[in-house]
């Protein structure tokens, strides 16, 4: 059921308890309406606004999340210095036409006792889930917990972050969860930087240097799309060094591989994604584009 522009434009409702989440929906579900989720941390930038949109054109009801998730961070990750925006990112969702912004605290979340953990072992332990030790384990577990809570028909998720979204359409599968994961294309800046909330901490002189990263991806994809197979593991050196020469301090990886399941690819005519992720001074960015347009 479509819903008119004045309704959409309707206040944005602030709910903080998984009970009155669940009421909202249940109501929501009594009259036949759609529901979309937005999973997200907040800070939010026109990459998030995408999604939003995305569920507020596509569904009757749209959920937006704001937790940061402390399950994510490591020991020496910036979970104490995350943006967070609250207010401001309330007034935009408005603006977007959202209804619910669902910022629960970290008791309501996870409450005293609460142990249980959801790990998508294979996808979830490479590349990112390598440089980050439990990280995915903190994704799958509190997405996994969203999803369980809001019941969306779809939720949305952004190829920004593209093994979380390989991470989260497996863990939905396996678990049956009667959802939709919707991958939506990345936001980029003019230059080619790819919209992040960790932008914020990048100084001026960081922030020019940030889109060497997007440039070194479409050099490596050139090379492989030109020497195919053969020439995968010297495009990926030559992006690791055109990023140390851009200024990066440190290069964690620049990977070609399947796009389906982020295995090492055999051939160059399927779909593949190449993947990166580099510091910049104290800023870790993540980076990916396919290897076809
Ligand atoms: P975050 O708040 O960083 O956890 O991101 C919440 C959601 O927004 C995730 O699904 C991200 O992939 C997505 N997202 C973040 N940045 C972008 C971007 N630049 N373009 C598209 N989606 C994005």
């Amino acid at each position: 059921m479509a819903t008119s522009v004045t309704d959409r434009l309707a206040d944005l409702e602030t709910i903080r308890r998984v009970t009155d989440l669940r009421a909202r929906v249940a109501a929501w579900r009594q009259d036949g309406l759609s529901v979309g989720l937005v999973p997200t941390m907040g800070a939010l930038h026109e990459g998030h606004f995408s999604l939003v949109r995305k569920s507020v054109a596509a569904m009757d009801r749209t959920i937006v999340t704001l937790f940061v998730n402390p399950r994510q961070f490591g020991p020496n990750e910036d979970f104490g210095t995350y943006p967070r925006t609250e207010e401001a990112d309330a007034a935009a969702l408005q603006r977007q036409g959202a209804q619910v912004l669902f910022a629960p605290n970290v008791e309501e979340m996870y409450p005293a006792g609460a142990v249980t953990t959801v790990s998508v072992p294979g996808i979830g332990d490479i590349l990112e889930g390598s440089f980050r030790p439990g990280f995915f384990t903190g994704v799958a577990t509190v997405v996994s917990k969203l999803l369980i809570q809001a019941a969306p028909d779809v939720a949305y998720f952004g190829k920004k972050d593209y093994q979380q979204l390989c991470v989260i359409t497996r863990m939905a599968a396996d678990l049956d969860l009667p959802v939709k994961i919707e991958g939506c294309p990345i936001i980029r800046e003019a230059d080619g930087l790819a919209l992040s909330s960790r932008n914020v901490y990048l100084s001026p002189d960081e922030r020019a240097k940030a889109p060497m990263l997007h440039q070194a991806l479409n050099d490596v994809a050139a090379k492989v799309r030109a020497g195919g197979v053969e020439a995968i593991a010297d495009a990926e050196a030559a992006g690791a060094e055109a990023i140390l020469k851009a200024g990066f301090k440190q290069v964690d990886y620049v990977t070609v591989r399947d796009a389906a399941n982020l295995a090492p690819i055999t051939d160059v005519m399927k779909p593949a994604r190449i993947l990166t992720a580099a510091w910049l001074g104290r800023t870790r960015l993540i980076d990916n584009i396919p290897l076809h347009d």
